[in-house]
């Protein structure tokens, strides 16, 4: 197996160059220029060389390689075609990566997973673009793609509203939904001046570990969801309120404040005082008046 020749900036530059790249802000390129970040993000994976990875969005293949040597396989998802014959190039001699050129939104990945791995479970390892990180961690998790982990890439922000819990401001629906599926774990805060070009916001490595089951029980998936949408879309509401003012929630007044009053948090209690478990219980009281 090749080793890695890329991960610091002259190297990233003259790959750049050679190739006349022209960097898309749409896309919200910024490629990692640090090994220390590329071997931390690859430990925090914990890759077995059983595994196979999925990565999203490889870039010029700076990960790539570190991950090619550490995995079984790696399938890599880059959307922008101006990339490819630079990632043939960088991942030459590297004999266990496929790259597919697709947006990872469009492509069906449990198809892709059975393809490449049996349906097994796989590790997904990204610096991810920004610009769409939530629906695509969210994807992964509500499409019942075979994932056993994300280590990701994020928005220093992003990262600390996925572990947080009631109290914090940070503290809403994104929180809820990743601690539904995963355990989330903060492994390091990354400035911006390990990109090229530099974000103008700080970043953050998180491991997202698939929970064996939710943490919690509930009669029906859909309904916690849009409960817990409704609860934070007007932050400010009562729960009571925001339960009341949503399209998606067709239900009495009554019926709300009663299984909110069920809580015994008091009728003003806010939806960000509410911990996953409570609001299983409310959504588990709601679905028993909806029967
Ligand atoms: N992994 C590389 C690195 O760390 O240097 C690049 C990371 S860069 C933050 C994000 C990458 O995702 C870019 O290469 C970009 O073109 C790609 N990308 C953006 N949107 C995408 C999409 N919808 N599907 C697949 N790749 C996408």
């Amino acid at each position: 197996m090749s080793k890695p020749t890329l991960g610091n900036p002259r190297q990233t530059i003259e790959v750049l160059q050679k190739y006349q790249f022209i960097f898309q802000k749409k896309f919200g390129q910024n490629f990692l220029i640090d090994t220390h970040v590329l071997d931390k993000i690859i430990r925090a994976a914990r890759i077995t060389e059983e595994d196979m990875v999925l990565e999203i969005g490889p870039g010029i293949g700076t990960m790539t390689q570190y991950l090619a040597g550490a995995a079984r396989r790696v399938v890599a998802v880059e959307i922008d075609k101006n990339l490819i014959p630079i990632l043939s190039d960088t991942l030459n001699g590297y004999d266990n990566v496929r790259i597919i050129n697709e947006d990872i939104l469009k492509l069906d990945l449990e198809e892709l997973v059975m393809e490449e791995n049996g349906g097994r479970p796989v590790k997904v390892v990204a610096n991810l673009p920004y610009y769409i990180t939530t629906p695509i961690i969210m994807g992964l998790f509500e499409n019942h793609v075979p994932v056993e982990s994300i280590t990701v890439m994020v928005q220093k922000e992003v990262a600390e509203r996925m572990q947080t819990g009631p109290g914090s401001k940070n503290y809403g629906a994104l929180s809820l939904a990743v601690q539904y599926y995963a355990s989330p774990y903060i492994v390091a805060n990354v400035p911006p001046n390990c990109f090229m070009p530099r974000p103008r916001v700080g970043s953050a490595v998180i491991r997202l570990t698939r929970h064996g089951e939710p943490p919690v029980k509930v009669t029906d998936e859909k309904l916690l969801f849009d409960i817990i949408r409704a609860a934070f879309n007007q932050r400010r509401k009562t729960l009571v309120n925001g339960l009341n003012n949503s399209d998606r929630l067709k239900l009495p007044r009554e019926a709300i404040s009663e299984a909110v009053e069920r809580l015994g948090k008091g009728a003003g209690v806010r939806g960000e005082a509410l911990t996953l478990a409570e609001f299983a219980k409310l959504s588990n009281d709601i679905a028993e008046y909806m029967k």
